[in-house]
Parts: structure tokens; sequence; C-alpha cells
């Protein structure tokens, strides 16, 4: 695990230091307690175009190898009220490594959810949405990166 935190922009060597950026990040003021990257479940691809409404809290990501579309988490449940926009990195392109880092309740629930991203191309990171889950039985969630 290597990240570059000197430059404008902080940047991982593998999506394997997204959980590091997550965990550092701790998106609505939560520490992250486990961060699972995600696989096309379609051809075990780790690299993504997204589609992201961060005021709703919804993500679609769009496997490069084979095209699967994926809503992310409890993401189908918003994406009649979202107007997605293409995630794109500083650098212009957008194709990323995607990780989702988990806040648990002290109940083992899910409380919070943050969406990193690491540009494949330069490596820069950045969170594209994070959002609250009300729900109570949320672990299931875990399972739907
Ligand atoms: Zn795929
Ligand atoms: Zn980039």
């Amino acid at each position: 695990m290597a990240i570059d935190a000197s430059g404008e922009w902080w940047r991982g060597e593998s999506a394997a230091d997204l959980a590091g950026y997550l965990e550092e990040l701790a998106a609505g003021g939560y520490l992250v307690g486990r961060v699972v990257e995600a696989v096309c479940a379609g051809c075990g691809g780790q690299a993504f175009r997204l589609r992201a409404d961060c005021a709703e809290g919804a993500v679609e990501r769009s496997c490069v190898g084979c095209g699967q579309g994926v809503l992310m988490l409890d993401s189908a449940e918003y994406w009649s009220d979202a107007e997605p926009e293409a995630v794109v990195c500083p650098c212009g392109a957008d194709v990323f490594d995607v990780a989702v880092g988990f806040s648990m309740r002290p109940d083992d629930s899910v409380r919070w959810i943050s969406v990193g991203i690491r540009c494949v191309a330069d490596g820069v990171l950045g969170r594209c949405a994070d959002w609250k889950i009300d729900h109570e039985s949320s672990r299931h969630l875990l399972a739907t990166v």
C-alpha cells in the first residue's frame, strides 16, 4: 500500500490503496470499518465507468471489460429520482477502480457508505458519493458493492 499525498490530488498505486484512502477520509465523520472492492460479476473485471448522483446518493458502475451495468448498493431505490452524471477524473480519463467503505453501527448494521474511486490512468483517488443508510437490516449491503 502506498498513497502519495504530496500533490494536489492523492494518488494510489493500486485498487488496494482505496481502503487506506476511505479510512482516512471517514466520510460523514464516521470511521470506516470495512472496505469492499467492486468486482464485475459477469467477467471478474475491476475497471469501471461510473455515473453518479452525489446529492441523491446513487451510483451505477459499468464494467469496461464486458459492459455489464450494476446499480451499486441500494442505488436502485433512488435511481428513478436521480440525475446521474458521468464521473471523470481531473485528468480527463473515466475508467476507475472502485471500492466501497462501510461505517458500521454498534449492532453491526451499516450506517454510512462512501464510494471511493481510483483513476486507472494516473492513480488519482477520489470519492464519487457517500450517503447515509437508514434501514436497520443493512448488512446485506456488504454483498451489493
Ligand atoms: Zn465485466
Ligand atoms: Zn486520472
